[in-house]
């Protein structure tokens, strides 16, 4: 099986692989030519939106026309919003929280923010604190916090260790009466970990709302399906972290959501180290011992998570990690290139051999 894919950078400062679109666009054509002598609902409305800095792949089956279309409209201002709300680095909603937050203020904050940050906290304790979306101060020291890569050298180790002694934690957030406040100053938010996975239940959710009960939508490779996709089921690759080609492949079943984290996807080289931007809030420094993680969950918010969290976690800790996140179905790739799954996930991939 060939994949091949390009690369382009997001602005939430996520280098996304669109190597997913060679095959889609296959997959898409195969739909299409069936469509063109079966039944008009097989058919395949298939579009690409322009957000976040990337293509998301948004595929209906079997959708009204009309309908498919002012749903793709719909979803591209549902994706156009939160990346103006989450954004890091941009001016928006998330800035403007935490400039209130550096400065020991509460701010008013509305609902659907505040569900996404319960969430976050919730995941991040269950993470045991290897999610943590408050330690923005430290991916901003290591430079991530630009569309631009860092050229390095990476921070000194002085001021790491400052901000992680500082232990900043989702923990810190107190949420009362419609405010959001911080116990430590030191807490900044930066949800690039778990946003792409909301925003795909989001649009999931909008889907479902407009009466579209099949489809998929898939942001360079992390993507969330439900219903069918005609009689086949859909497959999809797993990238390789060393190198071309896909390492593995996975048949996507009925609702759920597969999301990989790697080290691949931001990174800089600096006198032959490489350093990535999935930081390890107990040490300050990229996390070590990983390649990437591959999860399979119902909800793309917490696969989107758990996958930073387990790559934080690394060889060691992975397993016990995903227990405590409720989280069935891992596929790790270590330093040397070795591979563990969970027996679920064992039953789901295929590997790929001689493309390692
Ligand atoms: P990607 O979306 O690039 O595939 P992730 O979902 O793992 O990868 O998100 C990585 C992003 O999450 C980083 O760019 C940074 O914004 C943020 N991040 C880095 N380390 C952590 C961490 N330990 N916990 C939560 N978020 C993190
Ligand atoms: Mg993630």
């Amino acid at each position: 099986m060939h994949y091949s894919w390009t690369k382009s950078r997001n602005s939430w400062g996520v280098a996304i692989n669109k190597w997913l679109r060679s095959t889609l666009i296959a997959v898409v054509v195969t739909a299409l030519m069936m469509s063109a002598c079966s039944a008009p609902q097989e058919s395949l409305y298939k579009e690409q939106i322009l957000v976040f800095g990337t293509l998301v792949d948004v595929s209906f089956w079997g959708a009204d026309p009309a309908l498919a279309q002012r749903a793709s409209v719909e979803l591209h201002q549902l994706f156009e919003r939160i990346h103006s709300r989450w954004h890091a680095w941009q001016p928006g909603m998330l800035m403007r929280i935490n400039e209130r937050l550096a400065a020991s203020h509460s701010i008013a904050v509305d609902d659907d923010a505040m569900a996404l940050l319960r969430r976050s906290a919730e995941l991040s304790r269950a993470s045991g604190g290897l999610f943590d979306p408050a330690i923005g101060q430290l991916i901003a020291l290591w430079g991530f916090h630009n569309s631009d890569l860092p050229q390095g050298p990476p921070p000194a180790a002085q001021q790491l260790e400052q901000l992680v002694a500082l232990q900043p934690s989702m923990a810190d957030l107190q949420f009362a009466d419609g405010r959001l406040s911080s116990t430590s100053s030191a807490v900044q938010l930066d949800m690039g970990g778990v946003a792409k996975g909301y925003a795909i239940d989001l649009a999931i959710a909008k889907m479902r709302e407009l009466g579209i009960s099949n489809g998929i939508v898939n942001a360079g490779g992390d993507l969330r399906a439900i219903g069918r996709r005609g009689e086949r089921p859909w497959r999809i690759g797993i990238r390789n972290p060393r190198g071309d080609g896909a390492i593995a492949a996975i048949e996507v079943r009925g609702d759920e959501s597969i999301f990989t984290s790697g080290d691949y996807e931001r990174f800089y080289q600096y006198e032959g180290r490489r350093y990535h931007h999935i930081i390890d809030p107990r040490s300050g420094y990229p996390a070590q011992g990983t390649r990437s993680v591959t999860v399979i969950h119902s909800d793309a918010t917490t696969a989107d998570a758990a996958a930073t969290a387990l790559f934080v976690a690394g060889p060691s800790q992975w397993r016990q990690v995903a227990a405590a996140m409720g989280i069935e179905q891992v596929m790790i790739i270590d330093s040397s290139g070795e591979i563990s799954m969970t027996a679920a996930m064992k039953e789901r991939v295929v590997l790929l051999n001689g493309e390692r």
